[in-house]
C-alpha cells in the first residue's frame, strides 16, 4: 500500500468510525451470534491479497462489526465501563502512525519521555504525592504480576540471582480476599507462589471489605510458623461489589511484617480524580505499588493501565536485562521502560492519554464521573423504593448490585437465584441492554455497572422499565 492509497482508505475508515459512534444506539448491545458464527463467515484458507480497502471496510461492517458487543452503547451496564473516548482513539491512531519501536530510550526518546510526562500528570490529577513513579502497563493483570515478582524478590532478598524461590527454603505468603480479582490468584501462581500459601482473608458480610484484624492474626501465625508474608493485594473497588479493603490498617499490618502492599484499583482508581472521593483511597501513600486502568471508567481506549511504584529501583533490579545490543550511551540518565515490566517492545500508549487529557481535559472526565455517581445513587434509590427489589451491597461508587425476590418464590433461595439469572439473560438476549449476573452469597444477583460515556439518566429509566417488564 502506498502512502496515497493509505490516505484515501484511512479517510474512509475514520468516517466509518465517526458514523458508528453517531448511530451506536440503533444497534444491539449484545450481538446475536453463537460461537463459531464469525469463523464460519471467513474463508478457511489465507487470502491472496486482492481485496481493496473499500472491500475490507464493507466486510468490517458486514462480518466483523455485528459480532462485537457494543460496550460504547448507552445501555451497556455489564462488567465495567470500557469507555473509548474519541480523543484517545485519535491518540491511538497517532501511535500507529508514528510507528515507533519502543525497546529502549534510544529507540524512541519521545515514546519514553511522553510516557513519563503523562503518567506524572495523572499522578497529580489523582492527588498522589511525588514519591510515586509511573509506567503504563498493558493491563491491571500485568501490573499485578509485576508486583508479585517485585514482592517475591524483596521477600527473598533477590533469590532470583542465586537459589531462586524454590531454593529459598521458606514459604512465601500472599494475602487477598474472596473479592480479589481472578488476576490476583493467577499472578500469584504464575510468579511461583504456592496455591497452599495464598491466604484468603475473611470479609465483612455486608461490605465485603477485608477484615484487617484477621489479616494481622493470619500474618502473625504465618510468621510464627517460619513463613514470610510477601505481599498483600488490597482491592480498592473490587469487581463484583466494589469492596474497599481497609488500606490504612492493611499498610500498617503489612509494614510490621515487611510485606509488599499492591493496591488493585483497576476500576475505581479513576475516582481519585475527584477530590471529594479521595477519602476512599486513604492509606494509599503507604502502599508499595498501585495500579488502575484509565481504559475503564476514565475512557482511554484499551490498553492503558497505570502502575505507580514507590521504589522503581527495586523493580528495575528485578526486571533489568542489559544485553550489548541494548546498551545505552546515556548511562543512567534515561528511563528504560523495558526494565519496568515484562515485554521488551512497547507501543506508544502515552499518546492516547496525551490526546485525551489535552483535548477533552480532566474537568470533562470529572464532570462525567460525577454524573455517573449521581446516576448510580439515583438508580439504587429507585430500586430500593420498588416492591420486592433489593440493593444487595453498598453502593460505593457506580455499581449497583440488585436482586428481585417476588413473593411467590417465598424463601426458596435457589428459585430466587434462578429467577434473577433468567430475567437478566432475557434482557441481555433481547439486545436492548446488557448487565452482568454475578454470584453473591451462593446465589445469582445482577450487577448494574453505570458509567458508559454515553449513558444518561433516561437510559437508566429505560433499564428500570426493562427490568420490571422482564422480571414481572
Ligand atoms: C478489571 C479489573 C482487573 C483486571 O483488569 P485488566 O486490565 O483487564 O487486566 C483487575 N482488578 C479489578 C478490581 C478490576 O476491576
Amino acid at each position: 500500500m502506498t502512502p496515497e492509497e493509505f490516505r484515501a482508505a484511512a479517510h474512509e475508515l475514520v468516517d466509518w468510525i465517526a458514523d458508528r459512534r453517531i448511530d451506536v444506539e440503533s444497534r444491539r448491545v449484545l450481538p446475536d451470534v453463537r460461537p463459531g458464527d464469525i469463523v464460519s463467515q471467513f474463508p478457511t484458507s489465507p487470502p491472496n491479497g486482492d481485496s481493496t480497502a473499500a472491500e475490507m471496510l464493507a466486510d468490517l461492517e458486514a462480518v466483523v462489526a455485528p459480532g462485537n458487543t457494543e460496550v460504547q452503547h448507552p445501555m451497556h451496564f455489564g462488567w465495567f465501563p470500557a469507555n473509548a473516548s474519541l480523543s484517545s482513539i485519535l491518540g491511538d491512531i497517532a501511535s500507529s502512525g508514528i510507528s515507533a519501536l519502543g525497546i529502549s530510550w534510544e529507540s524512541s526518546p519521545s515514546l519514553t519521555e511522553v510516557e513519563e510526562v503523562v503518567v506524572d500528570w495523572l499522578r497529580q490529577l489523582c492527588g498522589l504525592s511525588d514519591q510515586w513513579s509511573g509506567v503504563i502497563q498493558d493491563t491491571a493483570s500485568t501490573a499485578c504480576l509485576v508486583a508479585m515478582f517485585a514482592a517475591r524478590e524483596r521477600a527473598t532478598d533477590h533469590a532470583q540471582i542465586g537459589a531462586g524461590t524454590l531454593g529459598f527454603g521458606k514459604r512465601l505468603h500472599v494475602y487477598t480476599t474472596s473479592e480479589g480479582h481472578s488476576s490476583v490468584r493467577k499472578a500469584a501462581l504464575l510468579a511461583g507462589y504456592a496455591a497452599d500459601d495464598i491466604r484468603v482473608i475473611d470479609v465483612d458480610p455486608w461490605t465485603r471489605d477485608m477484615i484487617a484484624s484477621q489479616l494481622g492474626a493470619v500474618m502473625a501465625a504465618d510468621t510464627a510458623a517460619g513463613g514470610v508474608p510477601a505481599i498483600v493485594v488490597a482491592s480498592l473497588g473490587s469487581t463484583a461489589v466494589t469492596a474497599f479493603d481497609p488500606l490504612p490498617d492493611i499498610v500498617s499490618i503489612a509494614g510490621a511484617h515487611g510485606a509488599w502492599v499492591h493496591v488493585d484499583a483497576a476500576m475505581a482508581g479513576a475516582a481519585m480524580m475527584l477530590p471529594e472521593r479521595r477519602d476512599q483511597f486513604l492509606g494509599i501513600e503507604d502502599a508499595d505499588s498501585i495500579s488502575w486502568n484509565p481504559h475503564k471508567w476514565m475512557g482511554t481506549i484499551l490498553d492503558t493501565s497505570l502502575m505507580y511504584l514507590r521504589d522503581p529501583d527495586h523493580l528495575i533490579r528485578v526486571m533489568s536485562t542489559n544485553p550489548s545490543y541494548l546498551r545505552s550511551t546515556t548511562g543512567g540518565e534515561a528511563t528504560q521502560y523495558r526494565d519496568w515490566g515484562i515485554p521488551l517492545g512497547r507501543r506508544f500508549r502515552a499518546l492516547k492519554l496525551w490526546y485525551q487529557l489535552s483535548i477533552d481535559g480532566p474537568e470533562s472526565v470529572r464532570v462525567r464521573l460525577r454524573r455517573d455517581l449521581d446516576n448510580a445513587t439515583w438508580f439504587a434509590s429507585q430500586i430500593t423504593a420498588m416492591e420486592h427489589w433489593d440493593v444487595v451491597a453498598p453502593v460505593r461508587l457506580q455499581t449497583v448490585c440488585v436482586r428481585h425476590a417476588p413473593p411467590e418464590l417465598g424463601c426458596d433461595s435457589e428459585a430466587v437465584s434462578d429467577h434473577n439469572l433468567a430475567w437478566a439473560r432475557a434482557i441481555n438476549e433481547s439486545g436492548q441492554a446488557f448487565m452482568s449476573p454475578s454470584r453473591l452469597d451462593g446465589g445469582w444477583i445482577v450487577r448494574v455497572s453505570v458509567g458508559t460515556e454515553s449513558t444518561e439518566r433516561h437510559h437508566l429509566e429505560r433499564l428500570l422499565e426493562l427490568m420490571v417488564e422482564h422480571a414481572g
